[in-house]
């Protein structure tokens, strides 16, 4: 994306970090990437999304604006999961939303610009709709739909996809599913003999509860394989 090399664009995960080390002792708040005084646009309505919101209004963000590209999921009003077995498409808020920042939805942003110095200083920004296309819905630019935010602080919280395809998985060469996360079978095996995975790595981004009974699958797994 254009302007992605501004600074004060960064991922979630790497100001989220620094601001679990301020709360450790780890790190001084001066040295540490902070929100304060700064208008915060955080990209990606998830988990990850939400906790930059809460972090960036209790570091004293000036504003906090988060946008996601998919609608606005619907109210929950009671009935029953419609979309069962499936976990229920409903809006959520969470408690960093309860503490405030504008929240907008079938929103993509388009670019990043600098004012003098390389500091971001705009997003731009433009509304989607969801059409069918190739490989299914695809998010097609609403004509003149165009509109720009002034920020200081851009927080990319979104495209979780799969473990960093480095030196670690090429050199065991195991393979990989069609999503780029490691092929592991029920028990967990991966296509190299004795190698397992679990968890994120073979599910995807997913839950903490997911990941251990992904463990416990794969414990069973090398337990089996031993014996
Ligand atoms: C910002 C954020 C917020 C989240 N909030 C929640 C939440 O509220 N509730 C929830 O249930 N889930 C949440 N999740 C998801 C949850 O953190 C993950 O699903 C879970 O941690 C996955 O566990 P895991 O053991 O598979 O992977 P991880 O917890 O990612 O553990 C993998 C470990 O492997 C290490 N590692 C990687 N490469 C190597 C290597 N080459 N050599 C040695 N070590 C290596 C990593 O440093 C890491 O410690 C959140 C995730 C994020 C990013």
């Amino acid at each position: 994306m254009p302007g992605r090399g501004n600074e004060g664009v960064h991922f979630a995960v790497d100001y989220l970090t620094q601001a679990n080390r301020v709360c450790a002792g780890e790190l001084e708040a001066d040295k540490s990437l902070s929100a304060r005084g700064k208008r915060v646009l955080v990209v990606g309505g998830g988990d990850t999304g939400s906790d930059c919101v809460g972090t960036a209004v209790r570091q004293g963000a000036r504003s906090v604006h988060q946008v996601e590209i998919l609608p606005r999921p619907r109210e929950y009003s009671g009935e029953p999961n419609p979309d069962w077995p499936r976990w229920p498409s409903i809006l959520r808020s969470s408690t960093s939303h309860q503490e405030g920042c504008t929240r907008d939805w079938a929103v993509s942003v388009t670019q990043f610009s600098a004012g003098y110095d390389p500091w971001v200083r705009q997003a731009h920004l433009a509304r989607v709709e969801w059409r069918p296309g190739r490989g299914g819905l695809q998010p097609v630019e609403l004509p003149e739909s165009e509109f720009n935010l002034e920020v200081e602080l851009v927080l990319l919280a979104m495209g979780f996809l799969h473990p960093q395809h480095g030196r670690l998985l090429e050199d065991l060469g195991l393979e990989l599913d069609r999503r780029g996360t490691l092929a592991v079978d029920a028990s967990c095996r991966t296509s190299r003999p004795g190698v397992f995975a679990c968890g994120d790595a073979a599910n995807g981004a997913s839950l903490v509860v997911s990941a251990i009974a992904h463990g416990l699958k794969a414990a069973a797994g090398v337990g089996q394989a031993l014996r």
